[in-house]
């Protein structure tokens, strides 16, 4: 399904899909924190010369990263600046495109001698005092993105990078702030916060939540100086019941979403058709909204790409639990980006599965490959000569499984494992979703079958909008405690979405076994819960979902079944293992559809596969089918139409990769 929820348009060399090589940490950090090597300064310096970009461009490569400002200052970077401007008018000639790193820290050793005022740029956590980003690197200041004095300085290095250097796209590092208890408390961080709890409540709800009528006395929470040893930190508990540390958490994610917008609607007004990048880091893993205040739903739409530096690289585990990064692909998809993150390289898995999970659900992007590496070549003459296949893509989804902010946010423990697992028996059980985030709740409508995987917390807008939706024929499946609580973490009596089903009484529903129903002209299907088959346990700290929740739960055929039924059916089907995914496309414009098929195992291949395509979904293609793959040897895909009009495709074998084509 193709969404348009971005505030701009990404150009179209963007689209056509990046290959990145990247020199973009500014010498004096490197040489500072020690990573500089024997002769730092002249080979950083070298790096990028004219035959070394030349080469770089034989292997496919058309995104060079420099720096543009780590936060040393432009005086002490202005070495850097002069370089990353003779690398940009090479590679300009060459006709790559080039980007520029721009930090989120203050370099202390230089910054505040060339700008005295930048010491009270630095972040004020609970103890009243500024910290550095990392314990080896005490120069180096985390900075406060509501202080005026930054942002100005955070302008002046992208006009800088746009103007000076000449650089087709920008790349925002570290785009997250914290954890607790380093969010900032500085004057500006604390009357934004005041703002924002103005604008966000109603009054009469105010009164009804914090027992006053405005929020003129209402401090950040100081986790630090007056919490009782006994009494723990808030994050360890399953649930976060004070609304001072949920609103907390929900300004942090807007000050991020809010700050990213106003740079970068400057960068677009400084140079128009400029791509922006930010690095949030990604979905899955910790409780980004509790630990970095990140809530990508509103930082997406600002950007036209963005990197997620998790460890979760494609595997099957011994347990059996496939490790994979499709919800970061998924994320990008729904707001039409292209997903950064590590394929190649020493510790981070399996470099042909990486890169092939990649070719598969991200299109426009292979930031991450080295193209120096024979199977990066690989991939990336594949993609090359195939780049058609690749261009203005969209994927078929029936159904969307909603992330809803508040139960992700305040209830890490329970509803970020059943969200996991719902997402997990997706993803293996071959069917055609999206990630739907809640802000964008009405998009529902357009898809067959809502999954609403624990999401204990909903407004009564929200709870409306679902009653109405699946009335007039949207199929919905529930599981455990949806709706019990308001947006604010205020326990209902009753479960009002099992208005549906004809059964309100939460304890009631938790001991039902599972049910269907019609309702209205839709259909809804209730799950008591995800049964997990191997235990797991969350990092109690910041949420964190380690491996084992990449787990199938002991009845995901239960709520695939459910989804299948509430959804009237899927468009399109593939019969095969769990241990192959597979990402479902079309090409509207070109009346061709597309299906990327993974192995996710290295010691099999995988036999007999099968597809089918209902016929509407057929229409307008020939029905004519190619098989693509550079794995080596021979393999066939064969069509045959059914007599009730549906297409059935069988791939005889495949052992890493392939793309089933039918036009
Ligand atoms: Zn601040």
């Amino acid at each position: 399904m193709r969404h348009n929820l971005k505030d701009h348009q990404t150009p179209e060399w963007f689209r056509a899909g990046v290959v990145l090589a990247s020199n973009q940490e500014a010498q004096i950090f490197l040489a500072r924190c020690g990573a500089g090597g024997v002769n730092g300064r002249e080979s950083h310096y070298r790096r990028f010369g004219l035959e070394e970009l030349k080469r770089l461009k034989d292997l496919g490569v058309n995104l060079v990263f420099v720096s543009g400002q780590k936060g040393a200052g432009f005086e002490a970077e202005g070495e850097e600046v002069r370089y990353s401007r003779a690398v940009t008018e090479r590679c300009h000639q060459l006709g790559m495109k080039v980007g520029t790193y721009i930090g989120n820290t203050l370099l202390s050793e230089t910054l505040f001698k060339e700008r005295p005022e930048a010491r009270g740029w630095a972040v004020v956590n609970a103890y009243g005092e500024p910290y550095y980003y990392q314990s080896q690197q005490t120069f180096r200041f985390v900075a406060c993105r509501n202080n005026p004095g930054y942002r100005d300085f955070l302008r002046e290095a992208t006009r800088i990078s746009l103007e000076e250097i000449g650089v087709d796209f920008l790349h925002y590092d570290n785009w997250f702030s914290g954890p607790e208890p380093m969010w900032c408390r500085c004057e500006h961080c604390r009357r934004r916060f005041r703002e924002f709890l103005v604008r966000k409540y109603r009054p009469g709800d105010f009164l009804d939540i914090y027992g006053v009528t405005s929020p003129e006395a209402i401090e950040p929470p100081n986790l630090v100086r007056y919490n009782l040893p006994w009494s723990g930190e808030p994050w360890r508990s399953p649930v976060i019941r004070d609304p001072l540390l949920r609103d907390w958490t929900d300004f942090q994610c807007q000050v991020l979403a809010d700050n990213l917008a106003d740079l970068a609607a400057y960068a677009r007004s400084v140079k128009p058709g400029v791509v922006v990048e930010c690095n949030p880091s990604g979905l899955e893993g910790t409780n980004t909204y509790l630990f970095k205040g990140v809530d990508h739903q509103r930082l997406l739409p600002h950007v036209d790409a963005f990197w997620s530096e998790e460890g979760s690289y494609a595997a099957i585990t011994p347990e059996g639990e496939l490790v994979n990064r499709v919800r970061n692909y998924k994320a990008a998809r729904f707001f039409d980006q292209a997903l950064f993150t590590y394929i190649s390289g020493p510790g981070r898995g399996n470099e042909k599965i990486n890169a092939v999970e990649s070719l598969a659900f991200n299109p426009l992007s292979l930031v991450g490959l080295d193209p120096g590496t024979p199977f990066g070549r690989r991939v990336i003459e594949f993609r090359t000569r195939h780049r058609d296949l690749f261009l203005e893509t969209e994927n078929i989804s029936d159904a969307a499984v909603l992330r809803q902010f508040e139960s992700q946010a305040a209830f890490p423990a329970e509803a970020r494992l059943q969200l996991q697992l719902a997402e997990q028996t997706l993803i293996q059980g071959h069917v055609p979703f999206d990630l739907l985030f809640d802000r964008y709740l009405d998009l529902a409508a357009a898809y067959r079958c809502l999954v609403l995987p624990e999401v204990v917390s909903m407004s009564d807008g929200q709870v409306e909008r679902v009653l109405r939706m699946v009335r007039d024929g949207l199929g919905l499946v529930v599981t455990g405690a949806a709706s019990t609580f308001d947006q604010h973490g205020r326990r209902r009596s009753s479960q009002p979405i099992g208005e549906l089903w004809g059964e309100t009484d939460p304890e009631r529903n938790r001991q039902s076994i599972a049910l269907r129903r019609e309702a209205g002209r839709g259909r809804v299907a209730y799950l008591p819960r995800l049964e997990l088959c191997r235990p797991v346990a969350p990092d109690r700290d910041w949420g964190y979902l380690g491996y084992r929740t990449f787990q199938l739960p002991g009845n995901w055929r239960e709520l695939a079944g459910a989804v299948e039924w509430a959804a009237g059916g899927f468009s399109v089907y593939l019969d095969g293992p769990e241990t192959v995914l597979a990402e479902f496309l079309r090409q509207p414009e070109k009346g061709r559809l597309l299906v990327h098929l993974v192995n996710y195992r290295t010691d099999a291949e995988a036999a007999g596969l099968r597809l089918r395509f209902r016929p509407e979904l057929v229409q307008g293609t020939g029905g004519r089918v190619r098989l693509l793959s550079f794995d080596p040897g021979e393999r066939r895909a064969e069509a045959r139409r059914r007599p009730d009009g549906w297409l059935e495709v069988t791939v005889d074998w495949l052992e890493t990769y392939a793309i089933v084509v039918i036009e």
